[in-house]
């Protein structure tokens, strides 16, 4: 097991990251609750809640599973999962558990945020890419005006992340995670980047074992820029690159049909696409576009979505709303900036991924 602390602001939590971890939650869990509610989802449901339940017998404990997927992060969920905690009468001395991916936790941390003013939460994350949403401390819901619009930060007490969870992800949702993490290694150093490629080159070497050596080293660079910048309004911006273009092709698409890894990968190498333009000077776009090939991520914008849709997407992006286009570029690897982009810019390099 290998432990990290991450210190912010407001607080500071461990993060616990190891194989077997899930049957040894109770004595990772340092306070008493009177009760847990466990909030976790239909697909991880079957595997691994009843091995939770367990560890966790000494207290009071509940449960509620919500359908799997996207959907469930909505405020009609929300409002169930509040009305079934008020009537089993838990109390402010109640721990919410997250176990799932980003959408349980998203979800089971707004829920712990606003439940009577706020419980204490525990992220316990098993997919790839919740080793990127369980740490920092963002949680909410989708609105039907657009997705996350509806939230708080508020950090777990910790977060205890079983990578053995993995063994049974499906694989599109290993590369989903894993565009995420090749994210964190391009935005922070040339040796983590290629560390990453060396180590998983292609579709066959990515397995949970191999990425799970990576994981921690991931997530310290996500803690790093946390603790540095909780609220954002600095360098955590850093943590968007590629998701400009990934968000919109996201929304374009409608939600559910590409992942959202998926669009960060299409949306990592626009960004890298763009920096080239925008300072001048070579990047490793073409290999990274490589890299990508050969694990089975895209490449391209999908069929069947218009420049014009998603420069408009790219303008009013929900942290972007000044009309103006706004990137996390890359003057180098490991060397992210925060640009304001010409629209001709944009646009231009745009067509080359349609
Ligand atoms: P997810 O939670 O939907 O999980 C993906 C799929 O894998 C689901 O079908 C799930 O049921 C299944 N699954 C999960 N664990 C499994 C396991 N161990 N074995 C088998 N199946 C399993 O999606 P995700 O990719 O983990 O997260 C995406 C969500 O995270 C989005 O809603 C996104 O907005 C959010 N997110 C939040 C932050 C943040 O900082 N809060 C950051 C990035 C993404
Ligand atoms: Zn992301």
């Amino acid at each position: 097991m290998e432990t990290l602390m991450i210190r912010t602001q407001t607080g500071s939590y461990p993060i616990f990251v190891g194989k077997g971890l899930l049957p040894r939650a109770d004595e990772l869990i340092k306070d008493v609750y009177s009760s847990s509610y466990i909030i976790t989802d239909s697909h991880v449901a079957p595997r691994y809640l009843n091995e939770l339940e367990k560890t966790l017998r000494n207290r009071q404990v509940f449960h509620y599973i919500a359908e799997a997927g996207e959907q469930s992060k909505n405020l009609a969920e929300y409002n169930r999962i509040i009305t079934d905690m008020l009537e089993k009468k838990l109390d402010r001395n109640t721990c919410v558990i997250a176990l799932g991916g980003g959408v349980v936790g998203d979800l089971a941390g707004f829920v712990a945020a606003t439940y009577l003013r706020g419980v204490a939460f525990l992220q316990m994350p098993t997919t790839l890419l919740a080793h990127d949403s369980s740490v920092g401390g963002k949680v909410g819901i989708d609105h039907a005006l657009g997705k996350n619009l509806i939230g708080a930060f508020y950090p777990p007490a910790a977060v205890i992340y079983d990578t053995a969870t993995l063994e049974t992800l499906p694989f599109r949702e290993l590369q989903s995670g894993f565009a995420e993490l090749i994210k964190h290694s391009l935005i922070s150093s040339p040796d983590f980047y290629q560390e990453l490629k060396k180590a998983i080159p292609e579709r066959s070497m990515l397995t949970p074992d191999a990425v799970g050596s990576f994981l921690i080293r991931g997530i310290s660079v996500k803690a790093k820029i946390v603790e540095l910048d909780e609220h954002e309004s600095g360098p955590r911006k850093f943590l968007n690159f590629g998701h400009t273009l990934g968000h919109a092709l996201e929304k374009e698409l409608g939600f559910g049909t590409l992942t959202h890894g998926e669009g960060v990968a299409v949306g990592s190498l626009f960004a890298l696409k763009l920096s080239e333009a925008y300072y001048g000077h070579p990047l490793p776009v073409k290999e990274l576009a490589e890299w990508y090939v050969r694990l089975g991520l895209p490449t391209k914008v999908p069929d069947g979505l218009t420049a014009e849709g998603l420069m408009e997407q790219m303008k009013y992006d929900k942290k972007n709303r000044d009309g103006h286009y706004h990137f996390v570029l890359m003057k180098s690897i490991g060397r992210p900036e925060t640009r304001q982009v010409p629209e001709s810019l944009v646009r231009g390099t745009l067509f080359s991924f349609m």
